[in-house]
């Protein structure tokens, strides 16, 4: 069963979507403002969230502002709740990675409907049979870029590229298994194992920094592809459709 952060300024509609996930199994936080929303956000001491349902206009911070901080550096998922089409359209053409966007007035079965979908995608995605992740000693080279597991070393072209041991772990692990999708919870199952009790943002901060490092190192795009909801995949140069 997910946790669900709920961002509605509307009381009564807030605590109608709260209610019906509860009674679903789910557990929910609700906030009726946009700071305090944000201040949750930005509290690393606390665990991330399954998934947001943020509506567009809220009193002092708005949904665009948590959505676009949330995408700073985590790939959960977001349900936005607009509350017109014309302001839908806006919204869409900011690409602000929400997975999903719903116009009032909705159904409360509609939302329970999509809510379910992307927690189920997400579900499959961490149970899918994968790769074998063993760190053997294999070096890796393509596309420029050169991996080695044995002196824990990479180059872009001739520069070296000084990654930490979890960094350099993560890029191993997607760069051997070029276009699968890793979740973030597997991820985090696999390179950190049972013993951390931590979070999956945690991930998404390992490799945001590890894309920083690659790209001051060759200037090449970003290799590391993020499926929004879902999780990450490395792909090799030339091989995205263009
Ligand atoms: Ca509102």
């Amino acid at each position: 069963m997910a946790h669900i952060i709920v961002v509605e300024d509307e009381q009564e509609l807030a605590r109608l979507i709260s209610s019906t996930f509860q009674s679903d199994g789910h557990t929910t936080e609700v906030f009726r403002d946009g700071r305090f929303a944000l201040d949750r956000i930005d509290d690393r001491t606390r665990p991330e969230p399954d998934l947001y349902i943020l509506d567009l206009g809220l009193p002092r911070v708005d949904g665009l502002a948590l959505c676009k901080r949330i995408r700073q550096d985590r790939i959960t998922p977001i349900v936005m709740l607009t509350a017109k089409t014309s302001e839908l359209d806006k919204v869409l053409g900011l690409e602000l990675g929400a997975d999903d966007y719903i116009t009032k007035p909705f159904s409360l079965r509609e939302l329970q409907a999509r809510v379910s979908a992307i927690l189920r995608r997400v579900e499959m995605m961490s149970r899918e049979n994968l790769p074998d992740t063993t760190i053997d000693s294999k070096v890796i080279e393509q596309d420029g870029l050169r991996i080695d597991p044995v002196g824990r070393e990479v180059h872009a072209q001739s520069t070296s590229i000084s990654l930490t041991a979890k960094e350099f772990d993560l890029l191993y692990l997607l760069a051997s298994n070029p276009g699968r999708v890793f979740s973030r919870a597997y991820l985090l199952d696999t390179l950190w194992g049972d013993t951390y009790g931590g979070f999956e943002r945690t991930v998404d901060t390992h490799i945001q920094r590890l894309r920083r490092k690659l790209a001051e190192a060759d200037n090449a795009d970003e290799r590391i592809v993020t499926l929004w909801g879902v999780g990450y995949r490395y792909d090799k140069r030339g091989s995205r459709p263009a």
